[in-house]
């Protein structure tokens, strides 16, 4: 059983959820919610109705649901995981808006990016089904998700493997849209994702510095950029 102590603020919780408690104790619940709080609903005398997504339940068990839903709610704020910023946080202004192809995945930035650069690399073209990758790096305070953290997947390339093991991919996984490189402290954005109006005004900001592992290039860039044959000041200008 979860604890019950912070009924109250649960019940805030519950509002921004929008759900409805009743003061006799008849919750209105989410589809699914029963499975999510089994244990909690074994706890006692409960009567709930599937179909119709309501139950009459007990106070403990009540109190038990609304912080459950607080923690849920909690944890939807928080996006993406520590580090990041939160969509609470109303000291957060928001400088530019990205979204996936088909927009279940949503995020903002607060700030401009602090470097950009092209890589030339093969994971990174063969991901991306492009001659090369264009990114843009965020600190992670400065990138918070407004939607979408059940449709992200992650993807380690290094190790072939589907899991969050950083450095990673984020895509999308209903639309399948790659989202991000996300490193151990910063946020690698794809600048194709972001609104910069109709037709696009791409800001000075997200302008690439260089070029990195220019050496297995496949294409010949020439804009006078610096270009590295691995990474940016640890490799061979070319
Ligand atoms: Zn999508
Ligand atoms: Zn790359």
């Amino acid at each position: 059983m979860v604890e019950g102590d912070r009924a109250l603020e649960g019940a805030e919780v519950d509002a921004e959820v929008g759900r409805e408690v009743a003061e006799d104790g008849v919750v209105v619940l989410g589809v699914g919610v029963e499975l999510l709080f089994g244990d909690a609903l074994a706890d006692g005398p409960v009567a709930f109705d599937e179909g119709l997504g309501r139950g009459t339940l007990g106070f403990r068990i009540l109190r038990g649901i609304l912080y459950a839903w607080r923690e849920m709610a909690k944890q939807a704020s928080s996006g993406l995981g520590p580090g990041y910023g939160s969509a609470e946080d109303e000291g957060f202004i928001v400088k530019y808006r990205a979204r996936c192809h088909c927009g279940a995945v949503r995020y903002e930035v607060g700030a401009d990016p602090v470097d950009a650069k092209v890589c030339h690399c093969r994971a990174c073209r063969v991901l991306h089904g492009a001659p090369m990758q264009w990114a843009a790096i965020f600190h992670k305070r400065d990138v918070r998700l407004v939607a979408g953290v059940e449709d992200l997947r992650f993807y380690n390339s290094e190790l072939g493997r589907r899991e969050r093991v950083l450095p990673c991919k984020v895509s999308c996984a209903q639309c399948g849209t790659l989202i991000a490189d996300e490193g151990r402290r910063m946020w690698l954005a794809f600048p194709t994702l972001f609104d910069f109006g109709t037709p696009p005004q791409v800001p000075d900001a997200f302008l690439p510095t260089c070029h990195i592992f220019y050496a297995t290039r496949v294409t010949d860039m020439d804009d006078g950029l610096p270009k590295w044959s691995g990474h940016k000041d640890e490799s061979t200008l070319l």
